[in-house]
């Protein structure tokens, strides 16, 4: 692009490659392949692994094939205030650990009418609250007195 008159005929220098975790298998190692046979260095990132702490196929193949893997400081907390380390997904409002490993956060709609429409949301949280299930939420309602429950009676 720019002065050089377009974007063909140039040289890549490198290639970056965000939400790696979407990428396929095969992506992974078209990008092995760009590094080794055109001298290209590639930097990718995403998550490795989704709600159900499974590796996403694209995140795994990377993790077999990199030259180097690197950890990203991030500062996300667990609401407990432990490093969150796990990726919640909940559909209104209630975590859950099965399903499609994509969905794009937001609102999914079900069934063939398109009428049923839940919502999805992302959140992170430590492992020891993923593996309880204990969204922030979930913690609230359980430290509310029970005076207070049940909702809406
Ligand atoms: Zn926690």
């Amino acid at each position: 692009m720019g002065e050089h008159g377009g974007p063909y005929g140039e040289r890549v220098d490198y290639l970056i490659c965000d939400e790696a975790q979407f990428c396929s298998e095969q992506q992974v190692e078209d990008l092995a392949r760009i590094v080794d046979e055109m001298e290209v260095d590639v930097f990718a990132f995403g998550l490795t692994t989704d709600f159900r702490t499974r590796l996403f196929p694209g995140s795994c193949r990377l993790i077999e094939l990199a030259d180097r893997v690197e950890v990203l400081q991030v500062q996300a907390l667990c609401w407990c205030g432990r490093r969150a380390t796990h990726n919640a997904r909940t559909v209104d409002g209630v975590m859950v650990v099965e399903g499609e490993q994509v969905v794009i956060g937001d609102v999914e709609t079900t069934g063939a009418s398109g009428d049923a429409k839940r919502e999805v949301g992302y959140g992170t949280l430590c492992r020891l609250h993923h593996t309880r299930r204990m969204t922030a939420a979930a913690a609230k309602a359980a430290t509310m007195s029970p005076d207070v429950l049940p909702f809406g009676s």
